[in-house]
């Protein structure tokens, strides 16, 4: 049969998501079933988004304003930074996507950090680009300084992802100065922080505010965590202005829906309900994280709203036991499993499968 699409990406995984909470249920004969796979906040949407998006699709038969420029102001105003610094799109996930388009050419080389976010492979292989992935440390974090040393003539994009996804482990400030130093400053880096607002340490660095004045820098953000919009899409990079101006060149047209810009400008108004559900979730995490490691799990420390078990070549039963239990957790075979923090009965009733599973 002749060959429709591209013969490479036969070989590239595909992006898996979380298990649907209701096939489940209905498998096990549950009324209910627990989703901890897709490191949303479980606390619903924030108050005053629905009757935002409720208003907004009065007029869903307009595009939306493709400049964004409402939105765009507000997060300007909220992060302290010029609006033609920022582009926003259909999640930060979508904008990685543009950042490899606006960067890469066939043959270039993206940098990142192994295992990280599983969408950076499919997004370097979606523009042709060669992934050069960096194993993570012993403590399953980046290895910033061999993530330096892989840099090359032709790499054009490096990624940190701050706090990492999936393990949860966070770089510090005097390592990620000594990285951003040692890369060339033609090479952009992104600096993926969607778990930013989780972080408590205080030597992981908000890299809006120590790096953003740094030529080659892009901070990657998304609403989809601790502002709870994963389902309507909003993420948003901050770069510099010439920079910007090149990437919303190649952003998909009108991709911030009508709904989305409005829920965002909703949310944002929502910020302290967000500090205290963040709260809510890091406590959570803490924990978690005593909780498993009485199991005797190891757990590296999460700066983020998930924890992760390096059960290696175990994680595919380990994720198999807890959904015969009611509960969706997220493996990666063969390296762990991640689990988001949910509601304080769903993470008791996470703990109860993981006993069971580990004893
Ligand atoms: N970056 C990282 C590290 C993530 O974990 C995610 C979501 N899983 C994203 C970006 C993308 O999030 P969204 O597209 O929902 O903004």
């Amino acid at each position: 049969m002749t060959r429709l699409t591209r013969a490479d990406l036969e070989a590239l995984p595909a992006y898996v998501a979380g298990r649907n909470v209701a096939d489940l249920a209905k498998e096990l004969g549950l009324t209910e079933a627990i989703k901890l796979a897709s490191n949303e906040v479980a606390y619903g949407p924030l108050p005053g988004v629905p009757e935002a998006v409720a208003r907004a699709v009065q007029d869903s038969h307009r595009y939306p304003d493709m400049g964004v420029a409402v939105l765009r102001d507000k997060l300007a105003e909220r992060y302290g930074v010029a609006a033609d610094r920022i582009v926003t799109g259909c999640g930060s996930v979508a904008l990685a996507e543009i950042l490899a388009k606006s960067t890469c050419l066939p043959g270039d080389e993206i940098v990142y950090s192994w295992r990280s976010f599983e969408a950076y492979p499919i997004i370097a292989a979606g523009v042709g680009a060669t992934s050069v992935r960096v194993a993570n440390t012993a403590e399953h974090g980046h290895d910033l300084t061999a993530m330096a040393e892989a840099i090359t003539d032709r790499t054009r994009l490096a990624i940190v992802c701050n706090p990492n996804n999936p393990t949860g482990t966070s770089v510090r400030k005097q390592e990620l100065d000594r990285f951003l130093d040692a890369v060339p400053s033609d090479v952009l880096v992104v600096l993926d922080e969607a778990y930013r607002e989780f972080v408590t340490d205080e030597q992981v660095p908000d890299a809006l505010a120590t790096y953003g004045d740094r030529p080659n820098v892009v901070v990657l953000r998304t609403l989809s965590k601790a502002w709870g919009l994963a389902g309507l899409r909003v993420g948003f990079l901050v770069a510099q202005p010439a920079v910007a101006a090149a990437i919303r060149k190649v952003v998909t047209p009108f991709s911030t829906s009508l709904v989305a810009q409005a829920a965002a400008l909703a949310a944002l108004d929502a910020e302290a309900e967000v500090t205290r559900r963040c709260a809510l979730v890091v406590a959570e995490r803490e924990r978690v994280t005593e909780a498993l490691r009485k199991l005797s799990v190891e757990v590296p420390t999460s700066q983020a709203n998930f924890v992760w078990l390096p059960l290696a070549d175990k994680a595919a039963a380990f994720g198999a036991a807890c959904e015969a239990r009611g509960v969706i957790v997220r493996p990666f075979q063969p390296d762990g499993v991640r689990v988001t923090i949910g509601l304080p009965e769903e993470n008791d009733a996470f703990l109860a499968a993981a006993e069971a599973a580990l004893l």
